[in-house]
């Protein structure tokens, strides 16, 4: 066991603050990883404040990581010490089910490992995340990234990116196709920038007009404010797809009606409520109503390579880890620009 720092929450109504934690050795598969940047998902802020209920404490968010490698267990052959590497999501599985087979290990049947507030395979040690200067993960859950990127941008793509590019390639989104994203954060500046990179036309949905300028930059061809009653109703039938980031509470029907027939809205916000649904809405139109969870290690590789093909990294806002919590408050206020990232030197 070695003894490192991290900023934990030790209760739902805690602010963020320094706490001593215990990593493990790096076994013969282990790779240990110094943390150089650590981006903020708004995850991270539904955990540390317990608000989907399953919050193990004290937790260590951070699910956004790149860092170099230090040390690396004896069985190890896709990383050596000083390579470049990012760790996303989820740092484990069980290897062997359909899922796992597939490359999809977000969908593991016995449980995938979350990168914190989660069990390891062994289903007794907790995790801990990346708001912590090293790391240790098995090699098959790290990803290779490239130094042709800056990045502190690039942290983001470990989960906003993957969450975001995986929905596309599953719905083959493509030139020819209208798509919506609504909400411009951290998982909706990502959405915007891939789905016009592979050619859609992209129209961002957003409640704050502040945002229509930015929208414009990041690569959105339309701005439409969900505010505006008339402007919703003039939507109405419009898109082939639409990505729902919206982290809390509202009202889905009135994003389904914006569909084609035939149309898929794909839910990626996990607001911590209960949401309802009409059936007609799905009925009439034969909409779909999916969801999708992050991105297995093979696809988050692709996204992390097509990221670096085509010049392609998040919009971030550096801050030091004692600005955590300020910077969770300004999350939740809706500003953020387009993401957070802990320069993880400063802890
Ligand atoms: P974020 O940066 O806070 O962005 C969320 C955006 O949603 C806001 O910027 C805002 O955009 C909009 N929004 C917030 N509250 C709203 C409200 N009450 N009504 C309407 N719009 C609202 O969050 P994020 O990091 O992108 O994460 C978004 C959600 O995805 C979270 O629930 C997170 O837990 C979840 N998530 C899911 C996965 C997955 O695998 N499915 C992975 C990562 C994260 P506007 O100001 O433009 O309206
Ligand atoms: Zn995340």
């Amino acid at each position: 066991m070695k003894s490192i720092k991290s900023y934990a929450a030790e209760s739902a109504e805690q602010p963020l603050a320094p706490f001593a934690l215990d990593r493990r050795e790096p076994g013969a598969d282990d790779v240990e990883i110094k943390i150089l940047f650590c981006g903020v998902c708004h995850s991270d802020i539904h955990t540390a404040r317990n608000e989907w209920g399953a919050t193990m404490y004290p937790v260590v968010p951070g699910h956004e990581i790149v860092g170099t490698v230090t040390r690396a267990g004896e069985n190890v052959s896709k990383f050596k010490v000083g390579d470049t590497v990012g760790v996303g999501c989820f740092v484990d599985s069980c290897g062997h089910c359909e899922s796992c087979k597939d490359d999809q290990e977000q969908y593991c049947e016995n449980g995938h490992t979350q990168t914190y507030n989660a069990y390891e395979q062994d289903k007794k040690t907790i995790t801990y995340g990346g708001y912590s200067s090293h790391i240790v993960v098995t090699q098959d859950f790290v990803l290779s990234v490239s130094d042709k990127l800056p990045l502190e941008k690039v942290a983001p793509l470990l989960c906003a990116g993957i969450t975001t590019y995986s929905p596309l390639r599953h719905w083959g989104v493509k030139e020819g196709h209208k798509l919506a994203v609504v909400g411009l954060g951290g998982l909706g500046h990502m959405a915007v920038k891939l789905a016009s990179s592979m050619g859609a036309e992209v129209t961002m949905l957003s409640r704050s007009p502040k945002k229509e300028k930015d929208a414009a930059e990041l690569g959105a061809d339309h701005f439409k404010l969900t505010t505006d009653k008339d402007t919703m109703k003039e939507l109405a039938g419009t898109f082939d797809f639409i990505i729902d980031t919206v982290s809390a509470e509202h009202d889905y029907d009135e994003y389904l009606a914006l569909l084609k027939t035939n149309g898929v809205m794909v839910l990626l916000g996990v607001p911590p409520v209960p949401a309802t649904v009409s059936p007609a809405g799905l009925i009439f139109g034969r909409r779909s109503l999916v969801g999708s969870l992050v991105g297995g290690i093979k696809e988050t590789q692709e996204m992390l390579d097509y990221c670096a093909a085509h010049n392609i990294t998040s919009d971030v806002e550096i801050i030091n880890i004692n600005q955590i919590n300020e910077a969770y408050e300004r999350t939740l206020a809706g500003d953020v620009h387009y993401r957070f990232v802990i320069d993880m030197a400063t802890l």
